[in-house]
């Protein structure tokens, strides 16, 4: 068994002081690890019929694509402001500090489709809840939320749950 949470690099003072950065770029580069991670977070949903991962720029990518290829399923992108090419629809979400943009292509997914979200770490929540909304906004059933990292101190679990939506996380950290 591989343990996912030792794969995770701790990164003190990143990117501001007393700030401890959970980097997963440790995990993503080993082959044993990555590919434990990949199955576990794929197997609740081997029966859920989902016909789209959508990831979170930019780590949720990474995470969103190998779902998806592994879930036979398509992949659409979350992106901050200003980088998706067609009609978008947007949300402001909360940051730690302040407010920030993102968009989903209009018609990127239909009304009932079922998907499943996906982004490498959910912390407060603000980045998670502002994708619910744009995916519910556009008529979408999200099947779950998953996750490599909950930092359960921060609450963004439980608003999503509050939300009505199934979250997985492979591990936690204070
Ligand atoms: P939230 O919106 O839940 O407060 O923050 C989650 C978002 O910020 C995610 O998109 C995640 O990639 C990023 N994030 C915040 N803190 C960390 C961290 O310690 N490590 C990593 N890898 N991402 C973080």
């Amino acid at each position: 068994m591989v343990d996912l949470r030792a794969a995770i690099r701790t990164i003190p003072d990143y990117p501001k002081p007393g700030i401890l950065f959970r980097d997963i770029t440790t995990l993503l580069s080993d082959p044993r690890a990555f590919r434990a991670a990949i199955d576990q977070l794929v197997a609740p949903h081997s029966n859920s019929q989902i016909r789209h991962v959508v990831g979170v720029e930019a780590r949720g990518f990474i995470l969103g694509g190998a779902l998806a290829h592994q879930l036979s399923a398509g992949f659409i992108p979350i992106r901050k402001k200003g980088k998706l090419p067609g009609e978008t629809v947007s949300v402001t979400y909360e940051l730690e500090y302040g407010q920030d943009e993102m968009e989903l292509h209009r018609d990127a997914v239909l009304p009932g489709e079922r998907v499943l979200l996906t982004d490498d770490l959910i912390a407060t929540g603000g980045t998670a809840v502002g994708a619910v909304e744009l995916l519910r906004g556009l008529g979408a059933e999200i099947v779950a939320a998953c996750f490599l990292v909950d930092l359960p101190d921060l609450g963004g679990a439980r608003k999503l749950r509050e939300l009505g939506v199934e979250v997985h996380a492979l591990c936690e950290f204070e």
